[in-house]
């Protein structure tokens, strides 16, 4: 510190989507998890981690602006433990000082970890497309996007030998939908 607070490893330069202060948005993960934030100044691990980190790790939001918003709305945020879980450990803007690979992930995980995705407008099951998830493009667009930085992690060997044997309509596809969404948020 301070440089530490300043770290921005993966170049994240998008603003923190308004929903994130109203939980108007049709995905439900983000609705129930900003709601439950805002009634009780509180949310579980998993809500934190996996659900309002990895959106904004893999949407690419700016680390002072989530920073900001999880040090002013959880009743138990403090800087010298909630700076490290997530410039750290939500969004690897430390380039993996503390974790060894950013906690990115697709629907099918948030979908595996609780009940949101059944009564979503989204579908968990479909990757593309205005009905699809956008979890489930805007984790590959965002391996697209940082291939540079993440493609020789060890662990993240895996995602990424999946990209390389993706064909390019399909990346293009991910890519469109990506736009589209950042484009209406
Ligand atoms: S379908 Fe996607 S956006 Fe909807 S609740 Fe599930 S993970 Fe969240």
């Amino acid at each position: 510190m301070p440089e530490y607070a300043a770290e921005n490893a993966l170049d994240a330069q998008r603003d923190l989507p308004e929903f994130y202060w109203t939980a108007e948005t049709k995905m439900n993960c983000l609705k129930q998890a900003v709601s439950e934030t805002r009634d009780n100044a509180y949310a579980h691990h998993i809500q934190r981690l996996m659900v309002l980190g990895n959106f904004a790790l893999i949407a690419g939001i700016k680390p002072d602006d989530v920073n900001a918003w999880f040090l002013g709305v959880y009743a138990d945020a403090y800087e010298w433990v909630e700076l490290p879980n997530v410039s750290g450990m939500t969004l690897f803007a430390d380039g993996g000082y503390l974790a060894s690979k950013p906690y990115a992930a697709s629907g099918a995980y948030i979908n595996r970890m609780s009940t949101y995705c059944k009564s979503c407008a989204y579908k968990v099951s479909q990757k593309n497309g205005p009905d699809a998830c956008p979890f489930n493009y805007l984790y590959w667009d965002f391996l697209i996007r940082n291939q540079d930085k993440l493609g020789k992690n060890p662990r993240m060997g895996m995602p990424y030998r999946t990209l390389g044997k993706m064909d390019e309509a399909k990346k293009q596809a991910i890519i469109a939908d990506s736009q589209a969404f950042f484009d209406q948020i």
